[in-house]
């Protein structure tokens, strides 16, 4: 384990689960805050995956020596056709903050043709990995729940205190941090990024490269 993950992403909260998941593998985590010339690519994918795979290649081909690992995510909401989707970022508008892109959920959801329609949802990530401008492997996550009346609690970030994961009462705005990491979309898409992870490690092992 001597390796430096590149986090190809401007996000804080992001970065931050992300360390608090693969901290062991990686002697550091960083992300794109530190490096104030990448400016983020435009996604333009129709989906989850095609999107974090841009973000990954932007970055990679940027800092081809770099270990990149980039994600996509978002919500979707069955009663809305499965928006907001790979636009959860932007899903109030140019200048969306997490807490208008809340209340806009949460104001579509009031709308008359919505009333009495199921409110299951599900968040997906999407993870990249690149090396020297090439992908080298893509895992995803997902976790399926539902979208609470308010918000409550003041954890995690975007969409977290209105989305209520199968199984529990309280919303992942409430739950503690480890426990949505255990569970969440972005959690399980980076378990198996870890699998590969260790697999990869063992082999080089084996083939005496590994320390
Ligand atoms: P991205 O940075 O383009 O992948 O956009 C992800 C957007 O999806 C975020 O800005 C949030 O609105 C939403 N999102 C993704 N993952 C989470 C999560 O773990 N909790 C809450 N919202 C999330």
């Amino acid at each position: 384990m001597a390796r430096t993950l590149l986090i190809a992403t401007h996000n804080a909260h992001k970065t931050g689960e992300m360390r608090a998941i693969l901290g062991e593998h990686f002697e550091s985590i960083t992300d794109l805050t530190t490096l104030p010339g990448m400016t983020p690519p435009d996604e333009t994918g129709s989906t989850f995956a095609e999107n974090s795979e841009i973000k990954a290649l932007a970055t990679s081909r940027a800092m081809p020596e770099a270990f990149v690992l980039a994600d996509d995510s978002g919500l979707e909401v069955d009663a809305l056709g499965g928006a907001p989707g790979i636009y959860s970022s932007r899903f109030s508008g140019e200048n969306a903050t997490d807490a208008t892109n809340r209340e806009k959920l949460l104001d579509e959801l009031a709308r008359p043709k919505h009333a009495g329609s199921p409110r299951t949802a599900r968040f997906r990530c999407a993870v990249t990995v690149a090396k020297g401008g090439e992908v080298i492997a893509q895992f995803d996550g997902t976790v399926e729940g539902r979208i609470a009346e308010s918000m409550t609690g003041e954890g995690g970030f975007g969409y977290d205190p209105l989305f209520i994961p199968e199984g529990y009462n309280q919303s992942f705005g409430e739950l503690p941090e480890e426990v949505k990491n255990g569970m969440s979309h972005r959690g399980r898409a980076l378990e198996k990024f870890r699998g590969w992870l260790i697999g990869d490690e063992m082999l080089q092992y084996r083939h005496g490269s590994g320390s």
